[in-house]
């Protein structure tokens, strides 16, 4: 995880937080339109619900229009009979006339009034009803006006039947001579204002000028007893007497006692200031369009919902991974302590809150254990990361509040530390060192320490810790000092490296690059039996360089793996060389670097270079160092088996856990460290070991190779140990290749 990666999250959160905003903004607006949309739709709804109920009201009003004008004109027909031939107003005559005209007509009583008040009426069923006195009557009286009559009552014979009564007078001379009646059963004007449209939910009235209800529908419903004026809708009076007043249809929307909204229609019928009053609840319309309405009304409620669940639980995902992954991204996962990112982070901020005036200074500590892979090695992972935690522990608690720590790989733990003397970093040291030691394992674990004396706040944290690392590197593997400071004079070393870096592509690019081989001399016939690769960089200015100039800053910079191609391929090239010359050819040792192992599929990169100069693979040996057996034993493992190639374990001996990866490795050929013959020519317990050491890799079946033979006397104490072959600047030092080939294929006789 890098500092690069946590200014990503944040950014992504800063972006995500504007999305979020930009999106609640969305679904606001949304909400709104949506509120919006449906009030329009309502109020449409209403407009035409309103419009629809005043239409079929309307027809309700003609109806009725019809049927009373219809009942006018029959009378008219009569009275204008009767005007023309007034003797059909005797006695005997108009029985007769009445018994007639109620066949031809749709009323079901007719009559003929007199001047005197006296009225003859003939019904339908029952024949002749007594002579009455009507005197009194509305109808008597406006008809003797000379106006035509009408209206509802309860008749006089019929069980107080609601009736329609009508009565038109006959009017000669500008006299009024006598009234014709006839009436009919309310019932047949019921049917008129019947409206069958709205479910049956819609109720229809005629009421009269004053708001009194004449006749209901045939469902007999009302929002009203009696009246309209009844205080049961909430209505002011002014609004009620307005619409009965009115020549034109009016409507108003109110609650009746329930609650419930309805929709009220007054349509004039043409008659004594009578209406139709038709009412219509809101609910008349759920069965279709309110359907529709209420499903999308829920249905836009619901996508908001969706929507606004759907960024929540988003942001919320969002959020937790963020953090998963901030907490990954700054944390140290075996320790919990700060990582290398959130070191940096967090030594930033202290650095720059740092006041110039301050009596405080800054030190970068670099620590790590000595021979840490051994720990791992020798118990396991599990402990291995018990004892980096342990560590940590004794850090946290010694550092308190006077600094930050973090764990920035492997077993390399920094410090930024606040100290006022320099005394305080010794003792901080001391006091870490003291406590670490006392871990309780069988190998001991002592810590080294690099230690940068911040000067410059403004100098990247990097670049002190590469001080701090700088220094701690002089000091590594040194029994007694703890710790090194970093001096300038070592930042010389940085320089250097630098240099090499900025050249070390084009040197490659530039074949400055050279392969040298050192012969290896068999013991038995003291002839060459192969040799060593060794790279050599033919430098412009600085002549020849030596591998431990360049080798160790390739292998930590990774551009050893070009380098180690390189040279193979060299090996290879020189191995196809001798066979075209038509040489015998002898093994080429080449050295695989351990990084090779981290970069790259090292097998089929040989597989592939044997292939492309088509040479026996038995003439290409591999030497690895026994970090690399260390490091990657897996993928060594994985290597030994599927080239089944030599593989020499190179510098054998000066590691801490030989002996282990030799009981684990099938290697062919051991390499002897130089130490061993110097340590043998030297003294006693040397040459034992370096017989025992010979005999067990004889019986190991591995060929046994000695480095460094320099004189006469290690030669014959090599052979006396029983070694195979032997390499050193007795016999040669490394040389180019043609100088190789004189050597060994020009040459005639045993080297000696
Ligand atoms: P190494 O693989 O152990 O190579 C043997 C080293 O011992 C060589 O050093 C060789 O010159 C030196 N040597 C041989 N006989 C004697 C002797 O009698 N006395 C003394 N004092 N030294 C002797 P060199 O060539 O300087 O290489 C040093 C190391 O650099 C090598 O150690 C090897 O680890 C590394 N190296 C060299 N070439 C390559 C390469 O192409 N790739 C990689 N990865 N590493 C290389
Ligand atoms: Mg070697
Ligand atoms: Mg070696």
């Amino acid at each position: 995880m890098s500092l690069n990666l946590v200014s990503k999250i944040e950014a992504g959160k800063k972006q995500r937080a504007r999305v979020v905003i930009g999106v609640t903004a969305a679904v606001l607006i949304l909400v709104l339109l949506c509120i919006i949309f449906i009030q329009l739709l309502f109020t449409k709804e209403r407009i035409e619900i309103e419009n629809h109920i005043t239409e079929v009201a309307k027809q309700s009003a003609v109806a009725v229009d019809l049927l009373i004008n219809g009942d006018f004109q029959t009378l008219n027909l009569y009275a204008h009979i009767l005007e023309k031939e007034p003797k059909y107003l005797d006695n005997s005559l108009v029985k007769q006339g009445l018994q007639t005209a109620i066949k031809n007509t749709r009323f079901y009583s007719m009559g003929v009034a007199y001047p005197d008040g006296r009225v003859l009426i003939y019904d339908a069923n029952k024949g002749f009803m007594p002579i009455l006195n009507v005197k009194d009557f509305k109808y008597f009286k406006e008809g003797m006006k000379g106006h035509s009559f009408i209206d509802f009552i309860n008749s006089d014979y019929d069980n107080d039947k609601l009736i329609v009564l009508y009565a038109v007078p006959v009017i000669k001379n500008g006299k009024v001579i006598a009234l014709v009646t006839g009436a009919n059963d309310a019932k047949d004007y019921t049917r008129a204002v019947d409206i069958t449209s709205f479910n049956e939910e819609a109720v229809v009235h005629i009421i009269d000028g004053t708001g009194d209800i004449l006749l209901r529908d045939k469902k007999g419903n009302s929002v009203y007893n009696k009246s309209v004026f009844e205080d049961v809708d909430g209505i002011k009076k002014e609004v009620k007497d307005k619409a009965l007043k009115d020549k034109n249809t009016v409507s108003y929307w109110f609650k009746d006692k329930t609650g419930e909204r309805k929709v009220a229609a007054y349509i004039p019928v043409g008659y004594n200031n009578w209406k139709i009053l038709a009412i219509l609840p809101f609910s008349a319309i759920s069965h279709n369009t309110n359907a529709v309405l209420r499903y999308a009304v829920i249905f836009l409620l619901l996508i908001n919902i969706v929507v606004i669940l759907g960024i929540r639980y988003n942001v919320l995902i969002r959020r937790r991974s963020d953090n998963m992954i901030m907490d990954m991204a700054l944390q140290d996962d075996i320790t919990h302590s700060l990582n290398k990112t959130s070191f940096y982070i967090e030594a930033e901020k202290i650095l720059f809150n740092k006041k110039e005036d301050d009596d405080e200074n800054l030190a970068m500590l670099l620590m790590d254990i000595d021979n840490f892979k051994i720990i791992n090695e020798v118990y396991d992972i599990k402990k291995g990361d018990v004892v980096l935690k342990e560590i940590a522990d004794i850090l946290s608690k010694n550092i308190a509040e006077k600094g930050i720590f973090a764990r920035f790989n492997d077993d390399v733990f920094a410090i930024l530390y606040r100290y006022n003397k320099e005394a305080e970093i010794v003792s901080l040291i001391d006091n870490i060192t003291e406590e670490i030691v006392k871990i309780r394992l069988s190998l001991k674990v002592i810590p080294s320490f690099g230690v940068y004396l911040i000067v410059d706040k403004a100098m990247p944290i990097n670049i002190m810790c590469d001080k701090a690392n700088i220094a701690k590197r002089t000091i590594k593997g040194l029994v007694g000092d703890r710790f090194a400071l970093f001096d300038e004079s070592l930042s010389q070393a940085l320089l250097a490296d630098k240099e090499i870096e900025d050249e070390m592509k084009p040197a490659l690019e530039g074949h400055q690059f050279v392969m040298y081989l050192q012969p290896k001399i068999d013991m038995k016939t003291n002839l060459p039996c192969g040799s060593e690769a060794l790279i050599r960089w033919n430098h412009p200015q600085k002549g020849l360089v030596p591998p431990y100039k360049f080798v160790p800053l390739f292998e930590r910079n990774g551009f050893i793996v070009e380098v180690d191609k390189f040279m193979w391929e060299e090996a290879c090239k020189a191995i196809r060389e001798w066979i075209d010359l038509g040489y015998e050819p002898l093994p080429v040792s080449v050295n695989i670097s351990r990084i090779h192992f981290k970069y790259e599929d090292i097998v089929s990169t040989i597989e592939n270079l044997v292939k492309k100069y088509n040479i026996p693979k038995k003439y290409l040996e591999l030497e690895l160092t026994e970090s690399a057996f260390l490091d990657n034993e897996g993928a060594v493992n994985s290597a030994i088996i599927q080239l089944q190639e030599l593989i020499a374990m190179d510098d054998f001996g000066i590691g801490y856990s030989s002996l282990n990866m030799l009981r684990k490795l099938p290697v062919n050929v051991l390499k002897l460290d130089r130490g061993f013959i110097n340590e043998a020519s030297c003294t006693e317990r040397g040459l034992i070991v370096l017989n025992h050491i010979t005999q067990m890799a004889r019986d190991l079946k591995a060929t046994v190779v000695c480095e460094g033979i320099e004189t006469p006397e290690q030669v014959n104490m090599l052979r006396n140990a029983g070694g195979d072959i032997a390499q050193g600047f007795y016999y040669a030092k490394p040389m180019p290749l043609d100088e190789y080939n004189d050597f060994v294929y020009h040459h005639e006789g045993a080297y000696n």
